[in-house]
């Protein structure tokens, strides 16, 4: 069934687990997700970001999803991941969204407030939940995600950027990066329990992928509750059709669009099984 990220986010609180936010940009990533949260019998965040809509239209996008959402047995939210364009926060929130994240981590600070306060504001009227982020994340590799200076964010200014904006979740930079880390990954969870300690809403980490399963178990336990996994889902992909074309270069794209997703899901379901923290 269709939900809102608001309503899977207040299940883990419930529960000390968090939701796996997968990005996906075609009809093989939701298909994956979805089988994935199926599998593991776990709500799904299903993640389109911007950047996207030259792989697919955002229309046709929330159709898709809505329509298979509505089969599965499971509970699946649109979301709206990384958007710098009010344009596509108004396309996002027109084609049922359940939520947007609007990133103005790189602009000064407050203009991130000003415009941030206005998306919650276009949001909320229609029933629209709203992420934001602060502090900003570095790029690590295979990610296409824009590059960040890897500020950490400071708990006292997250509690008044939340208290200024009434955005419903945030993004916290504590040390993950996008993409697959190039060193040792080193989540501060110090800094992660005094933020969680600051704020009321819940917590999102970005740069699932890569992080080992202690420091994503200890992440949760300090209030993450949702964390958005790419990269590795692409790497695991990309493996797979590679494989499948030296075994078979003449395969028939329908076979090989499917072994793709086939591994994509088995890739979804260990990370969702991981994010339950059971
Ligand atoms: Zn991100």
């Amino acid at each position: 069934m269709i939900t809102t990220t608001k309503e899977l986010l207040a299940q883990a609180e419930k529960t000390n687990s968090a939701i796996a936010a997968f990005n996906c940009y075609n009809a093989e990533t939701i298909q994956a997700a979805i089988a994935a949260g199926e599998k593991a019998n776990k709500g799904v965040i299903i993640a389109y970001g911007e950047r996207y809509q030259d792989y697919m239209n955002i229309e046709a996008f929330a159709a898709f999803t809505k329509a298979l959402a509505a089969q599965a047995s499971i509970p699946v939210a649109l979301h709206l991941d990384h958007s710098y364009q009010l344009e596509t926060i108004k396309k996002a929130i027109s084609a049922g969204f359940s939520s947007v994240m609007y990133d103005g981590s790189a602009l000064p600070m407050e203009e991130n407030v000003k415009t941030t306060k206005h998306v919650v504001e276009l949001a909320h009227a229609e029933g629209v939940f709203v992420e934001a982020e602060i502090g900003s994340m570095q790029k690590g590799e295979f990610s296409d995600e824009e590059e960040g200076d890897g500020k950490l964010t400071d708990p006292a200014e997250a509690a008044w950027f939340v208290k200024e904006t009434n955005v419903d979740f945030l993004a916290a930079s504590i040390g993950t990066v996008h993409g697959m880390y190039k060193g040792e990954p080193n989540l501060q969870l110090d800094l992660l329990h005094d933020i969680a300690n600051s704020i009321e809403i819940p917590l999102v980490l970005h740069g699932g992928s890569g992080t080992p399963e202690d420091q994503i178990l200890k992440a949760i336990d300090r209030g993450i509750r949702k964390i958005n996994v790419n990269t590795e889902i692409s790497l695991a992909a990309v493996k797979t059709i590679r494989e499948q074309l030296n075994e078979n270069p003449t395969i028939h794209l329908s076979n090989l669009m499917t072994a793709a997703q086939d591994h994509m899901t088995e890739q979804m379901v260990r990370i969702i099984e991981v994010y339950k923290n059971n």
